[in-house]
């Protein structure tokens, strides 16, 4: 099938070659001659098949042009409603469409401006909801697309959603897509669509390669120990954190939130109206640590979770293919750490061959390596910082009394010591241990737990050796970190957050 077979206009076409497009996506070869016919759709398919132009082709092929707005395409955020957006002008704008993009947090008028010049507008629920009550526009598009419509209900969007189709004409061709039909999704699309034709492009469930999957061996009493020093080093732009039962997921929660970081929990417990909030949270970027049991994360779909925690492996495969999941999606690259007790590797080996994948051991890196990260970190920072009038007339003050090297030295030791690195040097089994214990594991097939247990508290006499660390460190950090863990007093550097967030943000 080419796009010729749809016999668009000239200047559709001109726009699908200028777009570089070749040929239809399977989602656009089974969509558009839906569409073109006139139904109503429902479309389901992954992230990154096309569903922006299988919808967006057809309706500016059916589309008119001078008639105010005409379609209308809501989004759930406002990244996508960009994205969208500037994928709709490329088809559009050869036939003279214009596009506008509706999203909170920017002034209604110049935004009330381009709707009312506008074509298309792709909008997110908020906005455009409280334009529309307001009366501040009035829109008869003839096409109404929900895109992502199963993310728009986790958003918990879905009261926004209803209220808008009552301000919109009876008389429409209405299209929804989503990744997912979860029952709520059903339910809507029963009321909003007119008896629609269904489009569902299967991709088979294969263990995404996106995916680096790693394991940590610790001993049982070091798994705080071990999240927190591999969140501080691994840096997550979004992080969840899966523990087995919700007992756990609450003292976690209360654990690292002491720690100073924005943690939120989900459990299946939750209300659906709080569980909405959470995630929207999460989403949003106010939440930076997910805590969660398997069963409250199920298709929970965010796409920018850098990393998935396994605090303890999951029993089965199923959940450990699940878990890991939620990272590496819409295409970006995820981790996927699991941290393990000694006992618990069989469990690795078994989960390795149900799902056809391969774990990597590693080594968690010690209180010296992540400050090394950190500082070098720091430097290239410092390195690309504008340098602000204040803290030159700062600098100015300072100078009466201090010459300018030590200014800097006394700069560079208080923000050095805002990003100090907490807790013991030496985290769980070096490499050596593991790769005998995997020996062990493979060959003894009973219970074992005494005897990998005792090897585990005995490892740093065999680490050392193997792994170039830096005893005096170790010292040092038995003399000063054993009493930061407990005064709480150095944590607030952390708890301050903002210093914390930026430096993260920067980094990136
Ligand atoms: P989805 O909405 O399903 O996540 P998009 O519509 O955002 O996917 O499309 C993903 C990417 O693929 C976009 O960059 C888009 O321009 C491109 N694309 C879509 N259809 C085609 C096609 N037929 N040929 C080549 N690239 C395409
Ligand atoms: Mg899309």
């Amino acid at each position: 099938m080419t796009f010729q077979d749809f016999n668009f206009k000239d200047t559709l076409n001109q726009a699908i070659d200028d777009a570089g497009f070749k040929e239809p996506s399977p989602v656009q070869a089974d969509a558009i001659p839906l569409i073109l016919e006139g139904h109503d759709l429902i479309g389901q398919a992954q992230t990154g098949t096309g569903k922006t132009a299988a919808f967006g082709l057809p309706i500016i092929q059916q589309m008119v042009g001078n008639k105010g707005v005409e379609a209308l395409v809501i989004v759930p955020t406002r990244e996508l409603a960009m994205q969208v957006s500037d994928e709709l002008f490329r088809f559009g704008k050869t036939a003279g469409l214009k596009t506008a993009t509706v999203y909170g947090g920017t002034p209604y008028n110049r935004q009330i401006e381009r709707i009312n010049q506008a074509n298309i507008i792709v909008a997110t629920p908020g906005r455009l909801q409280d334009l529309l009550k307001s009366n501040r526009i009035k829109i008869n598009p003839n096409f109404v697309v929900l895109d992502e419509a199963d993310e728009m209900l986790d958003m918990g969007f879905l009261d926004e959603i209803k209220n808008i189709f009552t301000y919109l004409p009876e008389e429409r061709q209405t299209l929804m897509f989503s990744a997912t039909m979860p029952k709520q999704i059903k339910i809507l699309a029963e009321k909003i669509l007119k008896s629609p034709k269904s489009v569902t492009i299967t991709k088979s469930e294969r263990t995404n390669t996106d995916i680096t999957q790693l394991f940590y061996v610790v001993a049982e009493y070091e798994r705080d120990d071990a999240l927190l020093r591999l969140i501080d080093y691994k840096n997550p732009n979004k992080c969840i954190v899966f523990c087995r039962m919700k007992k756990e997921v609450d003292r976690l929660s209360s654990y690292m939130t002491a720690q100073g970081f924005k943690v939120a929990a989900l459990h299946g417990d939750m209300e659906q109206k709080q569980r909405e909030h959470t995630i929207r949270s999460f989403k949003q970027g106010l939440v930076e640590i997910f805590i969660a049991t398997d069963v409250a994360a199920r298709g929970l779909d965010v796409n920018d979770v850098s990393h998935v925690f396994n605090y303890h492996i999951p029993f089965d495969s199923e959940s450990y293919v699940h878990r890991i999941g939620r990272t590496g999606r819409a295409g970006n690259k995820g981790e996927a750490i699991t941290l393990v007790s000694p006992n618990e590797l069989r469990t690795i080996k078994r989960i390795e061959k149900d799902v056809g994948t391969v774990m990597i051991s590693e080594v968690i890196p010690t209180r010296q390596e992540v400050q090394s990260r950190k500082d070098g970190d720091l430097l290239s920072k410092i390195a690309d910082t504008k340098i602000s009038a204040s803290a030159k007339d700062m600098v100015k003050t300072l100078q009466h009394d201090i010459d300018i090297v030590t200014i800097a030295h006394l700069l560079a030791t208080i923000v050095q010591e805002e990003i100090d690195v907490k807790g013991k040097d030496i985290i769980g089994l070096g490499t050596e241990e593991v790769k005998a214990l995997i020996e062990r594991a493979k060959n003894f097939k009973g219970g074992d737990r005494n005897r990998s247990g005792g090897r585990g508290r005995s490892r740093n006499r065999s680490r050392s050796g193997g792994r170039n660390r830096d005893r005096g460190g170790r010292e040092g950090d038995r003399r000063g970190g054993g009493d930061k863990r407990s005064s709480g007093g150095n944590r607030d550097s952390r708890n301050g957050g903002s210093s914390r967030n930026s430096r993260d943000r920067g980094n990136r």
